[in-house]
């Protein structure tokens, strides 16, 4: 089975102080720099373009296409913007990577920062993780003192400095313009786009906004050649992606795997499922995603097969519940967590999550009302699509998707609490 895995970015995540620049040298690492720097960059460019890299914060944007809309005749800076502002529901890969391998995202923001004529770039992380704050600043102080960063770097005439920004813990500020609003001193709140950062960005100028794992897989590619990294994953989702995997199995963890592997396959590397365990509905991106169930357990984890059917791959974020969770409380937790993160900025948004909470609640403490499974969808119908930004939409996701696959759970809730249902008790988690 652990011929499925492909490890690349998590490949020294066991060697000793993985994190220090001596570690990172000593496996080859700021070998793609030193080919970089000898690169025109819009070679750079072609070859992240080739290699079919697409956006790993969840999107699938294309990484090399996003670069290439850097307009190089308008006068302003350009600036690169790593997005390591990590925060959706069960995802947590860029920051055990930042942990463990902090110089291949700092060796892909140099190479990134180059491809797109960038002299300033910033790592944007969130505020609670001071411990990957203190490793990066650390790893970045290393890279200055190697002459990696600063000022003509190794005798190139290219001039790169880079700075880790805490950001104050909003889930929002992950939204990549509430992100820029942020990072430029503001309350941080989603921006009408386009323009898109590309074109207005950071104080106005063109700006990519990549995230941590896009960027770090750069390195490899520019080592490695595109058509290596092309070589791992699908026809459409090509290279290998950071899958997290917690719930009910036996080993959560990160698993790194060609994009296209299958849950099924995962589940097996991740030891099978809990003892007594059986997969009721799972997450493929996260909670903004909508829930899939046992009989998606052999879909491609890429782009296309996901979205088949009928949900979206996101952040790989891969939680697991089995028979003993409640779908109705886990679906009211994150609703709340919607509610509590909504920046307020549009209607729809802002006062549907408060609904949807306040009618949720109502079903998971069994007293709910006649129609109130019709007053859900009505509200994520009048959410959906009507929001300023993703965030909106994804906290129906979990919703609409739950009711499609469990509504007689809803319907339990107009007289029995889900505490009565699923004791938490009887979870294999506790
Ligand atoms: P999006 O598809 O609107 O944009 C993706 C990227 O492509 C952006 O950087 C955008 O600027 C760029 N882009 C798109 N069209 C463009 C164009 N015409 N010209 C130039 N650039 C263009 O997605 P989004 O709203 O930025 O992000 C939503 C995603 O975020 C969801 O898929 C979700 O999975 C993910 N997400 C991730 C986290 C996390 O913690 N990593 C949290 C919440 C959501
Ligand atoms: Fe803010 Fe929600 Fe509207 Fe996004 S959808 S702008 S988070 S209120």
């Amino acid at each position: 089975m652990t011929d499925l895995l492909t490890p690349v970015l998590t490949a020294n995540w066991a060697d000793d102080r993985a994190w220090t620049l001596d570690a990172y040298t000593a496996r080859g690492g700021y070998r793609g720099l030193e080919k970089a720097l000898t690169m025109d960059p819009d070679a750079i460019i072609e070859e992240v373009k080739d290699a079919g890299l697409r956006g790993r914060g969840g999107a699938g944007f294309p990484t090399g296409m996003k670069w290439g809309f850097i307009p190089q005749d308008n006068p302003n800076p350009k600036y690169l913007v790593v997005n390591a502002d990590e925060s959706e529901p069960g995802t947590c890969k860029d920051i055990p990577l930042m942990m463990a391998n902090p110089h291949v995202l700092v060796e892909g923001v140099i190479i990134a920062s180059r491809a797109i004529r960038a002299h300033t770039a910033f790592i944007y992380v969130r505020g609670e993780v001071l411990h990957v704050i203190r490793r990066l600043r650390a790893a970045v102080r290393e890279a200055y003192a190697a002459g990696h960063l600063g000022r003509d770097i190794h005798g190139t005439g290219y001039d790169l400095d880079l700075i880790v920004h805490a950001g104050a813990g909003a889930y929002i500020c992950g939204e990549e313009t509430a992100l820029l609003d942020s990072l430029e001193g503001r309350r941080g709140q989603p921006r009408l786009r386009p323009p898109f950062p590309a074109v207005a960005g950071l104080y106005a100028s063109p700006t990519v906004v990549n995230n941590v794992e896009s960027v770090a897989s750069v390195p490899g590619i520019i080592a490695g050649g595109a058509d290596w990294f092309a070589s791992m994953g699908t026809e459409k989702s090509k290279g290998h992606g950071i899958f997290s995997l917690s719930g009910h199995v036996a080993k959560p963890g990160q698993y790194e795997a060609p994009l296209g592997i299958t849950l099924r396959q995962l589940i097996e590397l991740g030891g099978g499922m809990r003892p007594g365990s059986e997969l009721k509905f799972w997450t493929p991106g996260g909670s903004s995603t909508p829930l899939l169930t046992a009989e998606h357990l052999d879909v491609p984890l890429d782009f296309e097969g996901v979205g088949a059917a009928g949900s979206m791959l996101g952040t790989r974020a891969l939680q697991i519940f089995d028979q003993t969770t409640s779908v109705v409380r886990c679906v009211l937790r994150w609703t709340e967590f919607y509610k509590h993160e909504s920046c307020g900025k549009c209607t729809p948004c802002r006062e549907g999550t408060w609904w949807l909470v306040q009618t949720l609640r109502r079903i998971d403490e069994g007293q709910g009302r006649p129609g109130d499974i019709e007053l859900l969808l009505d509200l994520c119908d009048n959410i959906l699509g009507r929001s300023f930004c993703a965030l909106g939409d994804g906290a129906t996701s979990p919703i609409t998707s739950a009711i499609q696959y469990f509504r007689e759970e809803f319907e339990a809730g107009m007289t029995t609490p889900s505490r009565d249902l699923f004791p938490p008790a009887a979870s294999t988690l506790f």
